[in-house]
Protein backbone atom coordinates (compact mmCIF):
# COMPACT_ATOMS: atom_id res chain seq x y z
CA UNK A 1 0.00 0.00 0.00
CA UNK A 2 1.41 3.71 -0.83
CA UNK A 3 0.57 5.79 1.79
CA UNK A 4 -0.08 9.30 1.61
CA UNK A 5 1.04 9.43 5.23
CA UNK A 6 2.55 6.20 6.79
CA UNK A 7 2.79 5.67 10.07
CA UNK A 8 6.78 5.71 10.90
CA UNK A 9 9.14 6.51 8.17
CA UNK A 10 12.99 6.34 8.49
CA UNK A 11 15.67 9.34 8.43
CA UNK A 12 18.20 7.90 6.37
CA UNK A 13 20.23 9.79 3.71
CA UNK A 14 23.90 9.84 2.46
CA UNK A 15 25.11 9.24 5.85
CA UNK A 16 23.99 6.35 6.48
CA UNK A 17 24.66 5.01 2.95
CA UNK A 18 28.48 6.31 3.07
CA UNK A 19 28.62 4.01 7.22
CA UNK A 20 27.70 0.95 5.67
CA UNK A 21 29.76 1.31 2.66
CA UNK A 22 32.74 1.68 4.59
CA UNK A 23 32.23 -1.23 6.85
CA UNK A 24 31.91 -3.46 3.74
CA UNK A 25 35.06 -2.19 2.52
CA UNK A 26 36.77 -2.58 6.17
CA UNK A 27 36.04 -6.21 5.87
CA UNK A 28 35.40 -6.76 9.10
CA UNK A 29 31.87 -6.94 9.84
CA UNK A 30 31.33 -8.08 13.44
CA UNK A 31 31.92 -7.27 17.17
CA UNK A 32 34.58 -4.61 15.60
CA UNK A 33 35.24 -1.06 16.55
CA UNK A 34 31.96 0.64 15.02
CA UNK A 35 30.58 -1.57 17.72
CA UNK A 36 32.52 -0.52 19.96
CA UNK A 37 32.31 2.70 19.00
CA UNK A 38 28.72 2.76 18.95
CA UNK A 39 28.51 1.21 22.57
CA UNK A 40 31.03 4.36 23.88
CA UNK A 41 28.54 6.81 22.12
CA UNK A 42 25.30 5.38 23.75
CA UNK A 43 26.85 5.06 27.02
CA UNK A 44 27.74 8.71 26.66
CA UNK A 45 24.40 10.00 25.87
CA UNK A 46 22.57 7.42 28.57
CA UNK A 47 25.38 8.42 30.99
CA UNK A 48 25.73 4.95 31.96
CA UNK A 49 28.79 3.00 32.59
CA UNK A 50 28.55 0.17 30.10
CA UNK A 51 26.35 0.38 27.42
CA UNK A 52 26.80 -3.40 25.72
CA UNK A 53 24.58 -3.57 21.98
CA UNK A 54 22.86 -6.33 20.55
CA UNK A 55 20.77 -7.65 17.67
CA UNK A 56 17.43 -6.26 19.03
CA UNK A 57 15.85 -5.52 22.33
CA UNK A 58 13.64 -8.73 22.19
CA UNK A 59 17.65 -10.30 23.68
CA UNK A 60 18.51 -7.01 25.74
CA UNK A 61 15.71 -7.80 27.73
CA UNK A 62 16.25 -11.56 27.75
CA UNK A 63 19.88 -10.70 29.18
CA UNK A 64 18.62 -8.20 31.62
CA UNK A 65 16.34 -10.64 33.49
CA UNK A 66 18.95 -13.62 33.18
CA UNK A 67 21.52 -10.80 34.50
CA UNK A 68 19.71 -9.99 37.78
CA UNK A 69 19.08 -13.56 38.62
CA UNK A 70 15.29 -14.30 37.32
CA UNK A 71 14.84 -18.01 37.29
CA UNK A 72 12.02 -20.97 37.63
CA UNK A 73 9.74 -20.51 40.16
CA UNK A 74 10.26 -16.46 40.30
CA UNK A 75 7.59 -13.89 39.56
CA UNK A 76 8.38 -10.34 37.38
CA UNK A 77 6.15 -7.63 37.78
CA UNK A 78 5.63 -6.19 33.86
CA UNK A 79 3.09 -3.68 32.23
CA UNK A 80 0.06 -5.71 30.41
CA UNK A 81 0.50 -2.66 27.80
CA UNK A 82 3.44 -2.98 25.91
CA UNK A 83 4.46 -4.93 23.07
CA UNK A 84 4.48 -8.77 23.97
CA UNK A 85 8.63 -8.83 24.08
CA UNK A 86 8.46 -7.25 27.48
CA UNK A 87 6.70 -10.69 29.46
CA UNK A 88 8.21 -13.07 27.05
CA UNK A 89 11.79 -12.18 27.94
CA UNK A 90 10.36 -13.32 31.63
CA UNK A 91 9.40 -16.49 30.54
CA UNK A 92 12.22 -17.41 28.42
CA UNK A 93 13.85 -17.73 31.80
CA UNK A 94 11.65 -20.25 33.50
CA UNK A 95 9.91 -17.65 35.40
CA UNK A 96 6.50 -16.05 35.86
CA UNK A 97 5.01 -12.73 34.90
CA UNK A 98 2.16 -10.64 37.05
CA UNK A 99 0.65 -7.84 35.05
CA UNK A 100 0.29 -4.90 36.75
CA UNK A 101 -2.19 -2.39 35.53
CA UNK A 102 -1.31 1.82 33.85
CA UNK A 103 -2.03 4.48 36.03
CA UNK A 104 -4.91 6.45 33.33
CA UNK A 105 -6.36 7.65 30.59
CA UNK A 106 -3.86 10.39 30.62
CA UNK A 107 -1.11 8.16 31.52
CA UNK A 108 -0.14 5.27 29.86
CA UNK A 109 2.70 4.00 32.37
CA UNK A 110 2.85 1.60 34.92
CA UNK A 111 1.16 2.02 38.44
CA UNK A 112 2.93 1.64 41.23
CA UNK A 113 0.53 1.12 43.50
CA UNK A 114 -1.06 -1.80 41.23
CA UNK A 115 3.03 -2.73 41.36
CA UNK A 116 2.94 -2.68 45.26
CA UNK A 117 0.09 -4.88 45.39
CA UNK A 118 1.43 -7.77 43.16
CA UNK A 119 4.59 -7.33 45.28
CA UNK A 120 5.36 -11.09 46.85
CA UNK A 121 8.38 -13.20 48.60
CA UNK A 122 8.61 -14.97 45.12
CA UNK A 123 9.52 -11.12 43.37
CA UNK A 124 12.48 -11.16 41.77
CA UNK A 125 12.41 -7.89 39.18
CA UNK A 126 10.01 -5.14 38.70
CA UNK A 127 10.34 -4.05 34.74
CA UNK A 128 8.28 -0.57 33.58
CA UNK A 129 8.08 0.73 29.94
CA UNK A 130 8.17 3.90 28.90
CA UNK A 131 5.23 4.14 26.73
CA UNK A 132 5.69 6.33 24.30
CA UNK A 133 8.90 7.85 25.48
CA UNK A 134 6.69 9.71 28.23
CA UNK A 135 9.01 8.67 31.86
CA UNK A 136 7.34 5.87 33.92
CA UNK A 137 6.45 7.59 37.60
CA UNK A 138 10.68 6.05 38.44
CA UNK A 139 10.19 8.13 42.09
CA UNK A 140 7.83 5.84 44.15
CA UNK A 141 8.51 2.97 41.80
CA UNK A 142 12.48 3.27 43.00
CA UNK A 143 10.99 4.03 46.42
CA UNK A 144 9.06 0.44 46.10
CA UNK A 145 11.97 -1.05 44.63
CA UNK A 146 14.87 0.30 47.63
CA UNK A 147 11.98 -0.89 50.14
CA UNK A 148 11.93 -4.93 48.76
CA UNK A 149 14.97 -4.95 47.34
CA UNK A 150 13.84 -5.61 43.89
CA UNK A 151 15.73 -4.84 40.41
CA UNK A 152 14.39 -2.59 38.32
CA UNK A 153 14.77 -3.61 34.15
CA UNK A 154 13.42 -0.52 32.24
CA UNK A 155 12.06 -1.20 28.69
CA UNK A 156 12.89 1.81 27.24
CA UNK A 157 12.63 0.57 23.51
CA UNK A 158 10.33 3.90 22.87
CA UNK A 159 12.82 6.15 24.95
CA UNK A 160 16.26 6.53 23.21
CA UNK A 161 17.55 10.09 24.18
CA UNK A 162 14.51 11.24 26.70
CA UNK A 163 15.09 11.87 30.75
CA UNK A 164 13.52 12.53 33.53
CA UNK A 165 15.11 15.03 35.93
CA UNK A 166 17.93 15.72 33.80
CA UNK A 167 18.72 11.67 34.22
CA UNK A 168 18.45 9.67 30.83
CA UNK A 169 15.65 7.00 30.47
CA UNK A 170 17.28 4.03 30.38
CA UNK A 171 19.82 4.94 33.65
CA UNK A 172 16.72 4.87 36.48
CA UNK A 173 16.82 1.61 36.58
CA UNK A 174 19.55 -1.16 37.55
CA UNK A 175 19.27 -1.95 33.82
CA UNK A 176 17.93 0.28 30.86
CA UNK A 177 16.62 -1.71 27.70
CA UNK A 178 16.56 -0.26 24.14
CA UNK A 179 15.41 -1.08 20.87
CA UNK A 180 16.74 0.16 17.11
CA UNK A 181 14.02 -1.61 15.38
CA UNK A 182 13.25 -0.11 11.81
CA UNK A 183 10.16 1.88 13.29
CA UNK A 184 11.89 3.20 16.58
CA UNK A 185 12.89 6.68 17.45
CA UNK A 186 16.82 5.28 16.59
CA UNK A 187 16.59 2.72 13.64
CA UNK A 188 18.78 -0.07 12.77
CA UNK A 189 16.69 -2.19 11.13
CA UNK A 190 17.53 -5.13 13.96
CA UNK A 191 19.14 -3.59 16.76
CA UNK A 192 19.07 -3.24 20.39
CA UNK A 193 21.06 -1.88 23.37
CA UNK A 194 21.77 -2.81 27.52
CA UNK A 195 23.00 -0.21 29.20
CA UNK A 196 23.84 0.08 33.12
CA UNK A 197 26.17 1.37 35.61
CA UNK A 198 26.75 -2.05 38.12
CA UNK A 199 30.44 -4.03 36.71
CA UNK A 200 29.28 -7.18 37.94
CA UNK A 201 26.06 -7.10 35.80
CA UNK A 202 27.75 -5.77 32.74
CA UNK A 203 30.18 -9.02 33.09
CA UNK A 204 27.36 -11.16 33.27
CA UNK A 205 25.75 -9.22 30.03
CA UNK A 206 29.05 -9.61 28.19
CA UNK A 207 29.32 -13.02 28.80
CA UNK A 208 26.14 -14.56 28.14
CA UNK A 209 25.77 -12.26 24.84
CA UNK A 210 28.54 -14.24 23.76
CA UNK A 211 28.28 -18.08 24.42
CA UNK A 212 29.52 -17.18 28.09
CA UNK A 213 32.91 -17.29 26.62
CA UNK A 214 36.00 -16.09 27.85
CA UNK A 215 37.34 -14.25 25.27
CA UNK A 216 36.10 -12.80 21.94
CA UNK A 217 37.15 -13.35 18.25
CA UNK A 218 37.91 -9.12 18.46
CA UNK A 219 40.72 -9.72 21.05
CA UNK A 220 41.92 -13.08 19.42
CA UNK A 221 42.33 -11.07 16.25
CA UNK A 222 43.79 -8.29 17.68
CA UNK A 223 46.60 -10.98 19.38
CA UNK A 224 45.18 -10.07 22.79
CA UNK A 225 43.86 -13.81 23.19
CA UNK A 226 44.56 -17.15 22.08
CA UNK A 227 42.14 -19.40 23.39
CA UNK A 228 39.13 -19.52 25.69
CA UNK A 229 36.84 -20.92 28.20
CA UNK A 230 32.98 -21.27 28.54
CA UNK A 231 31.88 -20.76 32.20
CA UNK A 232 27.93 -20.48 31.66
CA UNK A 233 25.39 -21.24 29.23
CA UNK A 234 25.01 -18.30 26.98
CA UNK A 235 23.93 -17.16 23.34
CA UNK A 236 24.78 -14.96 20.75
CA UNK A 237 22.79 -12.67 20.74
CA UNK A 238 25.53 -9.96 19.23
CA UNK A 239 24.95 -7.25 17.01
CA UNK A 240 27.56 -6.19 13.90
CA UNK A 241 29.59 -3.69 12.23
CA UNK A 242 26.77 -2.91 9.77
CA UNK A 243 23.85 -2.25 12.72
CA UNK A 244 26.48 -0.66 14.93
CA UNK A 245 27.54 2.20 11.56
CA UNK A 246 23.87 2.92 11.25
CA UNK A 247 23.58 3.55 14.89
CA UNK A 248 26.49 6.00 14.98
CA UNK A 249 25.05 8.15 12.47
CA UNK A 250 21.15 7.70 13.64
CA UNK A 251 22.64 8.15 17.31
CA UNK A 252 23.78 11.93 16.00
CA UNK A 253 20.47 12.48 14.31
CA UNK A 254 18.53 11.94 17.54
CA UNK A 255 18.21 15.12 19.42
CA UNK A 256 17.15 17.17 16.69
CA UNK A 257 14.76 14.44 15.54
CA UNK A 258 13.65 14.36 18.71
CA UNK A 259 12.83 17.92 18.69
CA UNK A 260 11.03 17.29 15.45
CA UNK A 261 8.68 14.88 17.01
CA UNK A 262 7.74 16.98 19.67
CA UNK A 263 6.92 20.29 17.63
CA UNK A 264 4.59 17.67 15.62
CA UNK A 265 3.08 16.45 18.90
CA UNK A 266 2.48 19.94 20.07
CA UNK A 267 0.56 20.22 17.08
CA UNK A 268 -1.04 17.55 17.29
CA UNK A 269 -2.39 18.17 21.20
CA UNK A 270 -3.38 22.05 20.12
CA UNK A 271 -5.52 20.73 17.05
CA UNK A 272 -7.47 18.56 18.69
CA UNK A 273 -7.59 20.36 22.36
CA UNK A 274 -11.16 21.24 21.27
CA UNK A 275 -12.01 17.29 19.80
CA UNK A 276 -13.76 14.67 21.88
CA UNK A 277 -10.45 12.66 21.48
CA UNK A 278 -8.35 11.62 25.00
CA UNK A 279 -4.86 12.83 24.29
CA UNK A 280 -2.99 10.32 26.70
CA UNK A 281 0.14 12.64 28.63
CA UNK A 282 -0.98 15.96 27.44
CA UNK A 283 -1.94 17.07 30.80
CA UNK A 284 0.84 15.05 32.53
CA UNK A 285 3.33 15.30 31.49
CA UNK A 286 6.84 15.12 33.28
CA UNK A 287 10.41 15.40 31.90
CA UNK A 288 12.14 15.06 28.67
CA UNK A 289 9.82 12.46 26.88
CA UNK A 290 11.60 11.06 23.27
CA UNK A 291 7.64 11.06 21.74
CA UNK A 292 8.18 7.82 20.00
CA UNK A 293 4.40 7.56 18.92
CA UNK A 294 1.27 9.58 19.29
CA UNK A 295 -1.78 7.94 20.88
CA UNK A 296 -5.11 8.82 20.85
CA UNK A 297 -8.35 7.77 22.28
CA UNK A 298 -11.54 7.59 20.76
CA UNK A 299 -14.61 9.05 22.14
CA UNK A 300 -16.72 5.85 23.35
CA UNK A 301 -19.42 6.49 20.16
CA UNK A 302 -16.79 6.40 17.28
CA UNK A 303 -15.93 2.43 16.42
CA UNK A 304 -12.65 2.01 16.15
CA UNK A 305 -12.30 -0.68 13.25
CA UNK A 306 -14.29 2.10 10.92
CA UNK A 307 -12.32 4.92 11.88
CA UNK A 308 -9.13 3.35 11.29
CA UNK A 309 -10.91 2.38 7.87
CA UNK A 310 -11.65 5.44 6.90
CA UNK A 311 -8.14 6.84 7.82
CA UNK A 312 -6.63 3.91 5.25
CA UNK A 313 -9.65 5.09 2.53
CA UNK A 314 -7.54 8.75 3.16
CA UNK A 315 -4.70 7.21 2.78
CA UNK A 316 -3.66 7.73 6.67
CA UNK A 317 -1.79 4.37 8.07
CA UNK A 318 -3.13 3.70 11.91
CA UNK A 319 -1.89 1.32 14.92
CA UNK A 320 -3.15 -0.42 18.23
CA UNK A 321 -0.29 0.41 20.87
CA UNK A 322 -1.20 -2.54 22.47
CA UNK A 323 -3.82 -5.15 22.42
CA UNK A 324 -2.79 -5.80 25.95
CA UNK A 325 -0.60 -8.80 26.80
CA UNK A 326 -3.08 -10.33 29.31
CA UNK A 327 -5.27 -10.69 26.25
CA UNK A 328 -3.52 -12.91 23.87
CA UNK A 329 -4.61 -16.59 23.35
CA UNK A 330 -0.77 -17.86 24.81
CA UNK A 331 -0.98 -15.52 27.89
CA UNK A 332 -4.73 -16.59 28.68
CA UNK A 333 -4.06 -20.39 28.28
CA UNK A 334 -1.34 -19.69 30.48
CA UNK A 335 -2.65 -17.62 33.72
CA UNK A 336 -6.67 -17.56 32.83
CA UNK A 337 -9.15 -14.15 32.19
CA UNK A 338 -7.49 -11.19 33.85
CA UNK A 339 -9.21 -8.30 34.37
CA UNK A 340 -6.80 -4.69 34.69
CA UNK A 341 -9.81 -2.48 34.54
CA UNK A 342 -7.43 0.78 33.10
CA UNK A 343 -5.32 -1.06 30.56
CA UNK A 344 -8.72 -2.90 29.53
CA UNK A 345 -10.63 0.49 29.00
CA UNK A 346 -7.62 2.38 27.71
CA UNK A 347 -6.93 -0.34 25.01
CA UNK A 348 -10.38 -0.95 23.64
CA UNK A 349 -10.31 3.17 22.57
CA UNK A 350 -6.33 3.66 21.51
CA UNK A 351 -5.60 4.88 17.91
CA UNK A 352 -1.99 5.83 17.46
CA UNK A 353 -1.56 8.37 14.00
CA UNK A 354 1.42 8.68 12.10
CA UNK A 355 4.50 10.54 13.81
CA UNK A 356 8.01 10.42 12.31
CA UNK A 357 10.64 13.27 12.05
CA UNK A 358 10.65 13.83 8.42
CA UNK A 359 6.94 14.26 8.34
CA UNK A 360 5.72 17.32 6.30
CA UNK A 361 3.37 19.60 7.50
CA UNK A 362 1.36 19.07 4.57
CA UNK A 363 1.14 15.39 6.18
CA UNK A 364 0.56 16.54 9.67
CA UNK A 365 -2.32 18.71 8.37
CA UNK A 366 -3.92 16.03 6.56
CA UNK A 367 -3.73 13.88 9.50
CA UNK A 368 -5.17 16.74 11.42
CA UNK A 369 -8.07 17.52 9.02
CA UNK A 370 -9.17 13.41 8.07
CA UNK A 371 -9.01 12.76 12.02
CA UNK A 372 -11.23 16.36 12.74
CA UNK A 373 -13.86 15.06 10.14
CA UNK A 374 -14.45 11.72 11.19
CA UNK A 375 -14.69 12.41 14.84
CA UNK A 376 -16.41 15.60 15.30
C1 LIG B 1 9.96 -2.74 19.85
C2 LIG B 1 9.77 -3.10 21.25
C3 LIG B 1 10.39 -4.21 21.85
C4 LIG B 1 11.16 -5.24 21.08
O1 LIG B 1 12.18 -4.70 20.35
P1 LIG B 1 12.94 -5.59 19.25
O2 LIG B 1 14.20 -4.78 19.02
O3 LIG B 1 12.05 -5.60 18.04
O4 LIG B 1 13.20 -6.92 19.80
C5 LIG B 1 10.22 -4.42 23.20
N1 LIG B 1 9.46 -3.61 23.94
C6 LIG B 1 8.82 -2.54 23.40
C7 LIG B 1 8.00 -1.67 24.28
C8 LIG B 1 8.95 -2.26 22.04
O5 LIG B 1 8.29 -1.23 21.52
Amino acid sequence: MNWKVPLADLDYDHHEEQAVLDVLRSRWLTMGEVSQKFEAAFAEQTRCKHAIAVSNATQALHLACLAVGVRPGDEVIVPSLTFVATANAVLYCGADVRFADVLSNDELTIDPLSIKSLITPKTKAIIVMHYAGFPCQMEPILELAQEHHLPIIEDAAHAPGASLNQIPLGAWGDIGCFSFFSNKNLSTGEGGMLTCSNDSLAEKIHLQRSHGMTSLTYDRHKGHAFSYDVVELGYNYRIDEIHSSLGLQQLAKLEHNNQRRREITYKYWHAFADTPLGLPFSKTMQGEPSFHIFPVLLPEKVQREAFMVNLRNAGIQSSIHYRPIHTFSYYREKYGDMNLPVTDAVARREVTLPLFPTMTDEQINAVIETVKSLVE
